[in-house]
Formats: C-alpha cells, sequence, structure tokens
C-alpha cells in the first residue's frame, strides 16, 4: 500500500503534513532520521504509518507510561494492532503480550526506556529475537542534559543501535534548539541520519506577557473570559499548582491542581477530568502535559517565569492543537527570575550552571522585548521571521513610535567611546552625566558625557532594551558582560539608517491597561 493510501485507511486523512511524506519515505528506506516538529505537528504518524507498511514489530520508546495507554488504545481503535509493556501490568497481562509478539500479531510495542537495558535486560534479549523493522525514540530530547526534561534512562539509548544495527531509528521531538539538537544526534550514534525541521510558527497562538503584579486578580480576570473553555495554568512549585487551584475554585471556576508530588490515582482522576472537559483549568506543573492530546486546550498561562524558551515554547504549544485561535500568556515578575537565578547556581556543574543561566536570560529578555515576540521566539530555534506577526501583544497594539535616530546615535556613539567595554547601567549613567563614584575620571572628560542628560533613566532603559532588540547593539559576556556595536549600528552612526523608537507613553499606557486585564 502506498503510504497516501494508508494515510487514508488508518487514519482517514487526506493529505500529509509537514514533511511528514519525506519522514516516512526516509523510514521505508531504512534510514536513522531525526524529526523536530511542533508540538501539535503531528509526529505520531511518522512512525504509526511506517510500522503499518512494514513487516514487522516497530518498538516506540516513550517516557511516559501513563501515555502509553493512550496511544495504544487510539491505534486499536484504527484497526492497528499495537501494545506496551510497563509496570502496571499484571505478569499474565506481560506474557500474553509476549505471546502475541512471538505470533507477529503486533505491529508496535511501547515501552519505557529502562525497561531494555540494565537489569531487565531480558526484554532486550526477547525483542533481538523477533523480527525488529522500527525504532521510534518519542521525546528524544530527554536525552540532553541542555535540554529542558533530562531523563537519565534515555543516556542508555545510546546502546540502541549497537544492538540493533540493521534497524531505522527515528528520533522525534518538539524541542528544536541547537545545542539539544546535537547531543541527541550524538547520544544516539544514529547513523548518517536525516534530519528534518518544520517551521515551528504556530500561527492560531497569540503571545502576551504582562507584568505580574496581584496574581489572582490578573487571571480571574483573564479565566472570566474564558470560563467555557480549557486550559492550563502553569506554575512553578507544587505548592503554588494547590494553592493556586484552591483559590480558583473559592473564584468559582473549575479548576484541579497537577504535579509529579500527588498519588498515581489523584493525577489520573484529574488528568481524565480535564481530558473530559469536566475540569476545565489543570493548574499545574511542567509536569503535565508531554504527550497529552488534548486538542481544544484554548490558552496556556504561565503565572511563573519558566526556566527557558525550550520549555516555554513547548508549553504554549499545548494550546490550539486544533488548529483554532488560542492565547498563551505570561505574566511576568523580574523577582521570578532572581528566583530562577538561584536555582540555577546552585548546581555542582559549573558547565552545566552556564548554560541553564544563559537560557534563562534569553527567557527574561522575552520577557521585556519590545518588539515582535513571535520573531523573538522562531529566530531562536533559528528560524527567520518578518518582524510583524500580527498577533502577540507587541504586533497587537498600536504603538506610537517616533524617530528616534538622534537618541540611538548617542547611545552608539557612548558605546564607541567607551571602546565597547561597558554594561548598561554604566553607559546609562554616563550618558546622564552621572555625578556617580563609579564613572571613571577620564570618561567625564569625552564629548559623549551627559548628551543624554534630558532622558530620565527609566526611558534610556528602556530605549537599550528596544536597541537591543532591534539589534542595533548586542550584549557580549566573554570578560564582563557589555554592549557591542552590530552591522546595523555602523548605519545609523553613519546617518544612513534612521531608528525608530516607541515611546515611553504608549509603553506606560500599555502597561497600566495590561493591569486591568
Ligand atoms: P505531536 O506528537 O507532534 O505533538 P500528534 O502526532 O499527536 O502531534 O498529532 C497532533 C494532531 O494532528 C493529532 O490529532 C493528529 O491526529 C493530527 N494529525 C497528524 N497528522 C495529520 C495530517 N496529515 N492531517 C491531519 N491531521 C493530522
Ligand atoms: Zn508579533
Amino acid at each position: 500500500m502506498e503510504p497516501l493510501a494508508a494515510l487514508k485507511k488508518y487514519f482517514g486523512y487526506t493529505q500529509f503534513r509537514h514533511s511528514q511524506e519525506a519522514i516516512i519515505n526516509h523510514v521505508l528506506d531504512k534510514r536513522d532520521v531525526m524529526v523536530l516538529m511542533p508540538t501539535g505537528g503531528g509526529k505520531s504518524i511518522c512512525y504509526q504509518l511506517p510500522a503499518v507498511l512494514l513487516n514487522g514489530l516497530t518498538v516506540v520508546i516513550s517516557p511516559l507510561i501513563a501515555l502509553m495507554k493512550d496511544q495504544v488504545d487510539s491505534l486499536n481503535l484504527s484497526g492497528i494492532p499495537a501494545a506496551f509493556l510497563n509496570s502496571s501490568q499484571s505478569p499474565e497481562e506481560q506474557r500474553d503480550i509476549a505471546l502475541q509478539l512471538q505470533n507477529n500479531q503486533l505491529r508496535l510495542l511501547y515501552i519505557a526506556p529502562e525497561r531494555l537495558f540494565g537489569a531487565e535486560s531480558r526484554l532486550m534479549t526477547f525483542l533481538k529475537t523477533l523480527n525488529v523493522v522500527q525504532i521510534a525514540i518519542d521525546e528524544a530530547h530527554c536525552i540532553s542534559q541542555w535540554g529542558h526534561d533530562f531523563r537519565p534512562e534515555y543516556l542508555m539509548l545510546a546502546g540502541l543501535k549497537t544492538e540493533f544495527p540493521d534497524v531505522p531509528v527515528i528520533a522525534l521531538t518538539a524541542t528544536a534548539d541547537k545545542l539539544t539538537q546535537k547531543d541527541i544526534l550524538d547520544k544516539l550514534n544514529l547513523n548518517h541520519p536525516a534530519v528534518f525541521v518544520s517551521s515551528f510558527n504556530r500561527e492560531n497562538i497569540t503571545y502576551r506577557v504582562i507584568p505580574k503584579k496581584n496574581s489572582l486578580q490578573q487571571l480571574t480576570n483573564f479565566l472570566n473570559e474564558r470560563r467555557e473553555e480549557s486550559g492550563i495554568i502553569y506554575c512553578l512549585s507544587r505548592k503554588s499548582t494547590e494553592e493556586l487551584a484552591d483559590d480558583l475554585k473559592r473564584a468559582g471556576f473549575a479548576a484541579e491542581a497537577y504535579h509529579a508530588g500527588l498519588t498515581h490515582e489523584v493525577k489520573a482522576k484529574n488528568q481524565e477530568a480535564f481530558l473530559r472537559d469536566d475540569v476545565r483549568i489543570m493548574v499545574a506543573t511542567i509536569a503535565f502535559g508531554m504527550g497529552i492530546n488534548k486538542s481544544n486546550v484554548r490558552y496556556v498561562v504561565h503565572a511563573d517565569l519558566p526556566k527557558n524558551i525550550e520549555g516555554y515554547y513547548q508549553e504554549t504549544g499545548r494550546a490550539g492543537r486544533d488548529g483554532l485561535a488560542s492565547d498563551a500568556l505570561l505574566l511576568y515578575s523580574p523577582g521570578d527570575a532572581v528566583k530562577l537565578k538561584r536555582f540555577a547556581m546552585v548546581d555542582d556543574n559549573p558547565q552545566q550552571s552556564a548554560i541553564m543561566l544563559k537560557k534563562l536570560d534569553d527567557m527574561v529578555n522575552y520577557c521585556q522585548l519590545h518588539a515582535c515576540r513571535r520573531q523573538y521566539l522562531l529566530n531562536y530555534f533559528d528560524e527567520q521571521f518578518p518582524d510583524n506577526c500580527g498577533s502577540c501583544d507587541y504586533c497587537l497594539s498600536e504603538f506610537e513610535k517616533f524617530d528616534g535616530t538622534l537618541i540611538a546615535q548617542k547611545a552608539l556613539s557612548a558605546v564607541v567611546r567607551l571602546k565597547e567595554r561597558f554594561g548598561v547601567n554604566y553607559i546609562i549613567d554616563f550618558l546622564r552625566g552621572s555625578k556617580a563614584e563609579k564613572i571613571r575620571e577620564e570618561h567625564k572628560q569625552l564629548k559623549t558625557f551627559g548628551a543624554g542628560a534630558d532622558i530620565s533613566k527609566a526611558d534610556w532603559q528602556r530605549y537599550m532594551r528596544e536597541l537591543i532588540a532591534q539589534g542595533y547593539l548586542r550584549v557580549t559576556d566573554d570578560e564582563y558582560v557589555s554592549l557591542k556595536l552590530t552591522p546595523k549600528s555602523e548605519l545609523v552612526l553613519k546617518g544612513t539608517e534612521k531608528v525608530e523608537l516607541i515611546s515611553s507613553q504608549t509603553i506606560e499606557e500599555r502597561n497600566a491597561a495590561t493591569l486591568e486585564f
């Protein structure tokens, strides 16, 4: 059967999405593949369809035992014989599945990585006696320490290619940052893999960030407009998920909490209620959501600052899998950043600590951005995108812009005069002609010293952030944190490029407005 015919027959879809077809053809050609597709993009079909077409067994490695049952149930409903093996099953059940495997009655077998290796490697020995024709590694970023969801048991998968040298491996993830990508490829030992990267743009999601002030009030205002809709609210700590769920219940919302510290039963019950729309709001830690295929999640709120863009983007991606308009709202408070910074630094691995801090920095920059949020997010994943998406808070608000060329020139010449060796705060103090002790005597003699005294410190901070966001300045931290020029800034200094800045008044107005939300 042709792939397209099988897509229709088993899944009821009339055409492939993204690069599904090319990916499937690679697997059918027995080549290793890595698939990067946003959440909701349609990764499962990339290995489920070959599983139907190939004559043999596809082994699917998946991190979450709780989700295997859903996947298997839905495959069986589509007429595809599949099963899972995990510790929740009785010995009889497991024996029954082993028998089906021996009789070549199953097309897909879902297992957790730890079942394959280590003490329980009997399963590996058994699998090697079967006709394994494909190995799929779901949530492949779990193998990377640089990713946001590292699972040590995934490291064992490095041995897969040795055990099954001739079986094509397809690794799938919705995490796209370059470092994690490279790490996945290195650790899995894939053989000349073809890498398929889909656009990560989720055009039906609107991104908003508002300053966190009175979060309960802000949330209830937001939720009041969405009483009939389902959504997820992410909090940083287990305790705050429970507190917020209680607060929301008291305010009359159908909310429940979800975090890794709850018992199996409570988690299953709350998840089930959410999937059935009995509970509208899931207040959760990031333990909730991976692999949960609820298509009508209309909003994802981050009540606390996420640790990095990868996690944030994946979490917001759980909204709007059905393609309908959905919201991603983040309540930002600089205090959260300070807290997370402390978490990142307690790590006894300095290299990892540095990476985590850098990622946190990128997250904070996103929150403080005065530019298109979608563009920032997609650029983060190395994807080009025009600077006006029309559906993020920045692009939606009618900002009043003014010709800020002179302001930009002052800032840029200050950076030049100070030999690109100073950070934002020093440069601002220098521009404002500050009497502060920290300004060096020799700098006070420079012509630019005090050239921006007519602008308040707060405004300067905004303008500098905007100049960075627009690419006229970049922040480096090789020796110390300092601002440097970019190719774009040369044009401004020469006077051949105009710079548009947002008037600070509009920002004040916007902040005031979002507080009422
Ligand atoms: P992911 O694992 O990438 O998050 P899924 O594989 O769960 O995404 O797919 C998301 C949704 O899109 C599912 O409901 C799936 O059935 C649907 N889907 C996948 N491929 C197609 C397609 N070619 N046409 C229409 N819908 C599709
Ligand atoms: Zn935008």
